[in-house]
């Protein structure tokens, strides 16, 4: 703990408060369970941080690296090849939205973004229109934190700090429905916050290079798109010739109870990100996929410069390929997808009981992807503060009751490993239930009935 304290600058994570509390130091793992160092079991309720698949210290998955490590760890991508990600790159393909037919590696989610940003603009340069360089983004967009990923990102706590280092960006509203940017009902507004994307897009389209969004806004609080909402935007990028980018970077493989949150509008983007769940949350492998299109379009010569300059040491590794490989045959094997979709409505009828505490105001669904927004008043939906950390108050409830649950702001999650048992998902609602109400109760005091 000492040398944690001493050594460790922890991501996303304000180290002065970080070190007036105990931390949580894993050692081993096991399914749906985490273990610390003291040997204490704890439900991984956030599937570390929306990457695990089909639970910890999973024996396939542990050999398949094993196996590959005896082979070879890893030998780069760049003008070589080698065998998992060729295979790896096949499967992708296979059950990837269709049209996307081609598999640039790289090492996160963040990266992947930065190579669909990168693809998207020189593409238009290569076909001549390089007036075409912008993106539009959604309010509270997360992209990752590179700078470009942070340029199509819009959460200002996180961004206005990089301000000055950003480019530019045009930012639409994002179909936040419980706190509608128009301040329309959800069930009369007819989409009516696409209107700025369809005015941006038949004003500006001459200057726009594409449209990044998450299919269901992951880090501002798990909000699923509106149904249909997303073939609407498809739409609207083909007529204005503008490419349509999905982040499926938290949604992918199987979380949202299709293999992609794409599948479920039918909706076939021009470049699309993955990470994550890609290799079961094993190793840092992520991708951007791109169209033939796009893919043809930085076809040439040698000399011709229209060579996708993007690349890294690890691109590639074969030991994340050769986990991810096992991962997606396990997926099919095991009917994964259809797991989730039966446990998803479990849990779809088990967070019904979570009305039942004054303090949540909205819960949100869209597979195993579940989002309790915890509110000072449901009447009036006032926000708890920002300072009042209630979402980390109850993540410490969480933690003492035997669960890890790392919240968003006052938006707590249930996101687990994708084979979780209804018996686990009902223990682990069971502990973010009674967390909720210990700490609210507290908390709340009069507005409690
Ligand atoms: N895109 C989305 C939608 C995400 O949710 C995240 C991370 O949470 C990222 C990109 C960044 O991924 P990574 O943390 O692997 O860089």
């Amino acid at each position: 703990m000492d040398k944690d304290f001493r050594y460790v600058w922890h991501p996303f994570t304000q180290m002065q408060d970080y070190q007036e509390h105990e931390p949580l130091i894993v050692e081993r793992g096991e399914g749906v369970m985490l273990y610390d160092v003291d040997g204490r079991a704890y439900y991984d309720s956030v599937a570390s941080i929306w990457t695990n698949t089909l639970g910890h210290a999973h024996p396939a998955l542990t050999d398949a690296i094993i196996k590959q490590a005896q082979l070879v760890s890893h030998s780069t991508l760049l003008g070589h090849a080698n065998v998992p990600s060729i295979l790896l790159a096949e499967q992708i393909v296979d059950i990837a939205p269709e049209g996307l037919s081609h598999v640039f590696f790289c090492d996160s989610g963040a990266e992947a973004v930065e190579i669909a940003l990168k693809m998207a603009y020189q593409y238009w340069q290569l076909k001549g229109r390089p007036e075409k360089k912008r993106f539009v983004k959604f309010v509270e967009a997360y992209h990752g934190d590179t700078i470009g990923a942070v340029s199509v990102g819009a959460m200002e706590r996180f961004h206005e700090t990089y301000r000055d280092m950003l480019f530019e960006t045009f930012e639409v509203p994002y179909p936040y429905c419980y706190r509608c940017p128009l301040g329309l009902s959800p069930l009369t507004c007819a989409h009516a916050c696409m209107e700025e994307l369809k005015t941006l897009l038949a004003e500006k389209a001459d200057r726009i290079a594409g449209v990044i969004l998450e299919p269901v806004q992951g880090s501002s609080g798990i909000i699923p798109m509106p149904d249909d909402y997303l073939r609407e935007i498809e739409a609207l990028c083909k007529k204005n010739d503008v490419l349509l980018i999905v982040d499926e970077v938290a949604t992918g493989f199987g979380r949202t109870g299709e293999m992609f949150a794409s599948d479920h509008d039918g909706v076939k983007p021009d470049l699309m990100t993955i990470g994550k769940g890609l290799t079961g949350g094993y190793l840092p492998v992520a991708a951007a996929l791109a169209t033939d299109e796009i893919y043809e379009a930085f076809l040439g010569t040698y000399d011709s410069n229209k060579t996708f300059y993007h690349g890294h040491t690890f691109t590639g590794n074969q030991l994340g390929c050769a986990v991810a490989l096992e991962n997606l045959r396990l997926f099919k094997e095991e009917r994964v997808i259809e797991h989730v979709q039966d446990v998803a409505s479990y849990v779809a009828g088990r967070l019904q009981q979570f009305w039942d505490l004054p303090a949540v105001g909205d819960i949100r669904q869209k597979g195993l992807f579940v989002g309790i927004e915890l509110v000072r008043d449901r009447a009036t939906r006032e926000p708890f503060a920002f300072e009042e950390r209630i979402g980390w108050h109850v993540g410490n409830r969480c933690r003492e009751n035997g669960m890890i649950m790392r919240p968003l702001g006052s938006v707590c999650l249930f996101i687990p490993p994708l084979i979780v048992t209804k018996e686990q998902a009902g223990a682990m609602l069971d502990i973010l239930y009674r967390s909720i109400k210990e700490e609210t109760r507290e908390r709340m005091g009069g507005h409690l009935r």
